[in-house]
């Protein structure tokens, strides 16, 4: 027997259209490309994301085509997202920061037949358009007053875009499970694979996440992501910050620690979302003006490892409290949240750092196991360590244009491609992408262990941590480091402040001082880059 409630599909129109009904004069902040700060309301954004649909509806997209969305964080960005999807077509989030080639990859993949863009990235695409072929048409984010004069085919500014609609436009009826959002992972071997969200895995996964031991919004809070729409489908923050009526500001193209600290002061922002390495510029820019966030209550940190250094900086120096989470884009993309349970509300000082160096517990509708490598189950006890396999409504079960390919186990479980334990308490820490692990003499030393430990050291801004071929141990680790502005550092003062801390053997055979270590596209230290620069490097003696 069915239940007798009514069908209500999880579209994600119905997220603006509660924000712009409930929370309408809410604010949505901007810093423009073209400059200036702007401010919107969701009343305004859903009324313009009605336009977008229509309009894009008048160009003849059609539900199921794909919109590629090429942009910072601004309120034009958002509301294309509501348009896109509100025709029921897809948005596709393209990282600028990928290298051309793998741009018109992904553009040409996805057969894009629209991109939406900045003014930022007007001379990359027209680099580009002679190999996208798919693309109809360019809109670029701007008005009249700052459109440039361009080759680009169909060439467009939203603004002129939109106002040649009235927004009188019904909102597609569709099925939930339509697709809704296309997302391509970084593609560090091989080409860059699609994953494709759909309304209702869109609408589920916010929901769980905004919750108080989630993302805890609420429409006293204002957000800042600094996580761009265009990585891992924004956290789901461009969703649940308006289903919560949270005040969103966003940053645009200026991600420096200066920038992001005015932002932050000026639009009072409670809660802020980013990968360390931000956190990193923001951190230093801190301690080097001598300033202190005024507002930020909590930070949400995640996309790779956050180290205890910075989760000590801003909990003990800045009284914020951190939330460390994990995820990928696959699981779109947040899994897992750093909350802290009942049962610790006790803990303080490094007990409470200890926990939160975990990633956290798994959230509602995400489902965890860790296996070996035969798929067996291994225990829930903090110290075994296996590959991480999760399940949930907001998990992928296929590739874009790859969907005969099963990559799902026998239970329906996603393998991540990352080690973790799992402690008793359900909270899981990441070991290791199963790719990085050093494998030394038939045993796994985790590289993230070692660079949290690295840049812990005074004078090391950040850490990386590399196996490198070695005749006796197969693998040993190698340890490349960034000294701190003005404070140099040297292999044996590291080396001496990680003995001790870790396991003798676990310690680094060697430490390397670089200028930069190399960030992948989404912000993360680029291993594979890393690997090559000193593929030729040997250990002493070795
Ligand atoms: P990309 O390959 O572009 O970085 P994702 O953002 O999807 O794509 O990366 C997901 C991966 O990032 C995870 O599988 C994991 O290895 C790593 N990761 C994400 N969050 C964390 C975290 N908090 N700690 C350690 N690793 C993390």
């Amino acid at each position: 027997m069915l239940g007798l409630m009514q069908d209500w599909p999880l579209l994600i129109h119905r997220v603006i259209d509660h924000a712009a009904s409930q929370f309408g004069v809410q604010e949505v902040v901007s810093r423009s490309i073209e400059g200036p700060t702007h401010r919107t309301t969701y009343s305004a954004v859903r009324a313009r994301a009605l336009k977008v649909a229509q309009r894009l509806a008048r160009d003849g997209i059609r539900e199921g085509d794909r919109v590629a969305t090429l942009a910072w964080n601004t309120w034009r960005h958002l509301e294309s997202w509501y348009g896109i999807t509100g025709i029921g077509a897809v948005y596709h989030t393209v990282n600028p920061r990928l290298f051309p080639e793998q741009i018109a990859w992904i553009v040409n993949h996805a057969a894009d037949r629209v991109v939406m863009t900045d003014l930022t990235f007007v001379p990359l695409l027209e680099a580009l358009a002679d190999k996208l072929p798919t693309v109809e048409r360019y809109v670029v984010f701007t008005d009249a007053a700052h459109m440039p004069a361009t080759k680009l085919k169909n060439a467009v500014a939203y603004e002129d875009w939109l106002d040649e609609t009235d927004g009188d436009f019904r909102w597609a009826s569709i099925d939930e499970r339509s697709a809704a959002g296309l997302c391509y992972t970084s593609g560090t071997t091989g080409h860059p694979k699609g994953v494709l969200y759909s309304h209702r895995s869109n609408v589920l996964h916010s929901m769980s996440l905004c919750n108080p031991d989630g993302l805890a919004l609420a429409s006293r809070g204002v957000i800042l992501p600094v996580v761009p729409l265009f990585h891992a489908n924004s956290w789901s923050i461009a969703f649940s910050a308006p289903m919560m009526g949270s005040k969103l500001v966003m940053p645009g193209m200026k991600l420096d620690g200066a920038s992001l600290y005015q932002m932050m002061e000026e639009e009072k922002v409670t809660m802020a979302a980013g990968v360390p390495t931000v956190w990193l510029m923001l951190l230093q820019y801190m301690e080097k003006e001598k300033k202190r966030l005024s507002t930020v209550k909590r930070m949400v940190i995640g996309g790779s490892a956050c180290p205890r250094a910075m989760i000590v900086a801003f909990e003990r120096d800045h009284g914020i409290e951190v939330f460390h989470a994990w995820g990928m884009t696959e699981m779109s993309p947040v899994g897992s949240f750093g909350a802290v349970k009942a049962q610790f509300a006790d803990l303080t000082g490094e007990a409470l750092y200890d926990l939160k160096m975990k990633q956290g517990f798994a959230m509602f509708g995400v489902d965890m196991k860790i296996t070996d490598d035969s798929g067996k189950r291994l225990p829930w006890d903090g110290k075994t360590f296996g590959r991480l396999k999760v399940s949930g409504f907001a998990v992928t079960r296929g590739y874009y244009g790859l969907e005969d390919q099963n990559i799902l186990d026998d239970e329906g479980f996603f393998d991540t491609g990352d080690v973790a334990t799992i402690d008793a308490a359900g909270y899981m820490q990441i070991t290791d992408r199963s790719k990085d692990v050093i494998k030394s003499g038939g045993e796994w030393i985790s590289s993230i262990d070692l660079e949290n430990l690295a840049v812990g050291h005074p004078d090391v801004a950040e850490a990386a941590v590399i196996g490198v071929a070695h005749p006796r141990w197969d693998e040993r680790p190698l340890l490349i480091v960034v000294a701190k502005e003005g404070r140099p550092v040297d292999r044996d003062s590291v080396l001496k402040f990680m003995e001790g801390k870790i396991a003798k053997w676990w310690m680094p055979d060697d430490v390397q001082v670089v200028g930069e270590i190399p960030h992948t596209a989404t912000g993360k230290i680029n291993k594979l880059r890393l690997r090559e620069d000193f593929r030729d490097y040997h250990f002493p003696g070795a």
